[in-house]
């Protein structure tokens, strides 16, 4: 591929702000980056995005089910697709997160490893089939394990099959009938730790959805990578115990925020028993926030029709309203995405050695988060989408 540069009149390098920015790219990667506000040399080819192009590195969802279709019902219409019809829908997906954007996924948790079978769009990051007990939280997609010796073949089949990372599910959850409810354990302390052993011993990251209180406590002493959801929701409320927020913060774990929706044309109306644990979910999330832990947005796109797979841009408008500054939160889908990930090396950074995947836009988010929707070019690995 022959070498070219990008210009852009503003850049955001994943952490840090500047003015008039040149980009090169060779080969897929980002090969130089001149912040003087010189052009490149002459005979360089040169995609001039503009001085109100505002250049960053694509975006990060840590979290997002690309075989759920962001219908009424992802469930029903997963189970009811044959492969074929589920890997289209899948690629379907993926080029929506694209065009936004988003120029890494993590896929965490689809049928058996159909995933690792896409080959467009973002960097997908594929989890296979989430580690879960028989009848348990999304048991059908295929990742249904109990007992030490069968999780830990699982982990190992995982690596050998080239997943990214090992999804747990923790705690119950609410999409698969007759399954624990999201505040009940699925696993005890011991098979968490057969997981996350046998992970790391791979290289692997280990994520683990986790609701309730004791899962969320159990995986941060298992020291998973990131915590899922992490709501703290009770049989009937939300118990965000103070200690428990302080020890995440003070942690290296990740907290994956599952925040971001497409604002609808009228206000959601909630029952006021829902209303108040939303309420309750996010004073937690602000708590996190202020206690200095590190949070992620990991949309669980696809899992709802206000959440498809391009809702990450409205995350990080939508977790400002949890304490962060627009910098931190693009911070949160880019650099430090990246880092939940495992793939900071490659991602979410304007940086020589970096991966060419970067998201150009007009205007300045941090004046207006509302412009990161506004696309003036997507490349992925220095090629740019069409
Ligand atoms: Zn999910």
């Amino acid at each position: 591929m022959t070498p070219f540069a990008i210009h852009a009149g503003l850049m955001f390098d994943g952490t840090n702000m500047s003015g008039p920015t040149t980009v090169f790219v060779e080969g897929g990667r980002i090969t130089g980056v001149d912040t003087t506000g010189a052009l490149p040399p002459d005979g360089m080819d040169l995609v001039d995005l503009g001085a109100d192009a505002f250049l960053m590195p694509g975006l990060v969802d840590p979290h997002v089910h690309l075989g759920f279709d962001a219908g009424p019902d992802p469930v029903t219409a997963f189970i009811a697709a044959d492969d074929e019809e589920l890997l289209a829908r899948m690629r379907t997906a993926a080029d929506t997160a694209l065009r936004a954007g988003i120029t890494t996924v993590r896929d965490l948790g689809g049928r058996d490893y159909l995933a690792l079978a896409l080959n467009s769009g973002p960097e997908i990051l594929a989890a296979g089939p989430p580690i879960t007990t028989p009848g348990g939280h999304c048991h059908f997609m295929g990742g249904a394990v109990e007992g030490a010796v069968a999780l830990r073949a699982a982990v190992r089949d995982r690596h050998e099959r080239g997943c990214a990372v090992v999804k747990i599910m923790l705690s119950g959850g609410n999409m698969t009938p007759g399954s624990p409810p999201p505040h009940e354990s699925q696993y005890s302390p011991a098979d968490l730790r057969v997981v996350v052993d046998e992970a790391h011993r791979l290289g692997l990251p280990v994520a683990a959805h986790a609701h309730g209180t004791p899962a969320i406590r159990d995986a941060l002493a298992a020291g998973v990578d990131s915590i899922e959801h992490a709501t703290f929701v009770t049989a009937d409320g939300v118990d965000a115990d103070p200690a428990l927020l302080a020890a995440i913060a003070g942690s290296d774990v990740f907290v994956s925020a599952t925040i971001g929706v497409v604002p609808g044309d009228s206000p959601l109306v909630l029952p006021p028993e829902v209303a108040k644990r939303v309420q309750a979910v996010h004073e937690a999330l602000r708590t996190l926030y202020r206690l200095g832990a590190r949070i992620v947005l990991g949309t669980d796109a696809g899992i709802m029709p206000v959440k498809p797979h391009d809702v990450l841009p409205y995350a990080i408008s939508q977790f400002t309203a949890e304490g962060p500054s627009p910098l931190e939160a693009l911070t949160a889908a880019t650099s430090l995405a990246a880092q939940a990930c495992g793939v900071s090396d490659r991602k979410g950074r304007i940086t020589v050695g970096a991966d060419a995947d970067l998201l150009a836009v007009t205007g300045n988010p941090l004046d207006d988060l509302d412009r990161l929707r506004d696309v003036r070019a997507v490349f992925r690995a220095g090629v740019r989408v069409r």
